[in-house]
């Protein structure tokens, strides 16, 4: 089993319920068990600025699926979710689900970059994270999160109360 980490993002459709009903969802995967779940956090978008605020979390998945398996059952979640693929880069979403970190590994392919391109700049990632990992966590070629929240604390999202 490795430990792979996931990025929650929903602005469309209820997000609140969005990303809760996606962690149950994750909670329930084949060959996995959630290990941590972070609050849930409110951000302003990334991208196109007229688009609702986002609501994200970051969870821990001990998980024996392949990386590749793990994306195409998170891309199944998304679908399930009336996730809509359109032209606009980081347009609005019912759901995305991505694959931040996947134990020490590093891949490259069409399909999957790991560590995630995002990670080490965005403040809705690493603030979830924060909560989930030991203080010392790094992030393979990047540091460790110590170092790399503070340049993205003028980012900071709202930490919304436990529900
Ligand atoms: P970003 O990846 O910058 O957050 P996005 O999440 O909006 O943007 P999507 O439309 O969800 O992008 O995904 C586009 C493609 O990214 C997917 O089809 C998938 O193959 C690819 N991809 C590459 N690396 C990853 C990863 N680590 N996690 C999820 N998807 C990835
Ligand atoms: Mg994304
Ligand atoms: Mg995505």
């Amino acid at each position: 089993m490795i430990t792979a980490y996931i990025a929650l993002g929903s602005n469309l459709d209820d997000p609140l319920a969005q990303v809760r009903q996606a962690m149950a969802e994750l909670e329930r995967l084949e060959e996995s068990a959630l290990q941590a779940a972070s609050s849930l956090y409110r951000s302003t978008p990334m991208g196109p600025a007229d688009q609702p605020d986002y609501i994200n979390a970051v969870v821990a998945l001990q998980t024996g699926l392949a990386p590749h398996a793990l994306l195409d059952t998170l891309q199944a979640i998304e679908q399930a979710h009336g996730r809509q693929r359109g032209a606009q880069r980081w347009g609005p979403r019912t759901l995305d689900l991505d694959v931040l970190l996947y134990g020490e590994e590093t891949i490259n392919d069409q399909r999957l970059t790991i560590p995630h391109p995002g990670i080490s700049e965005r403040a809705f990632v690493l603030f979830p994270l924060q909560e989930i990992v030991a203080p010392d966590f790094i992030i393979p070629g990047h540091g460790s999160l110590q170092e790399l929240l503070p340049r993205v604390a003028a980012d900071r999202p709202e930490r919304l109360p436990d529900a």
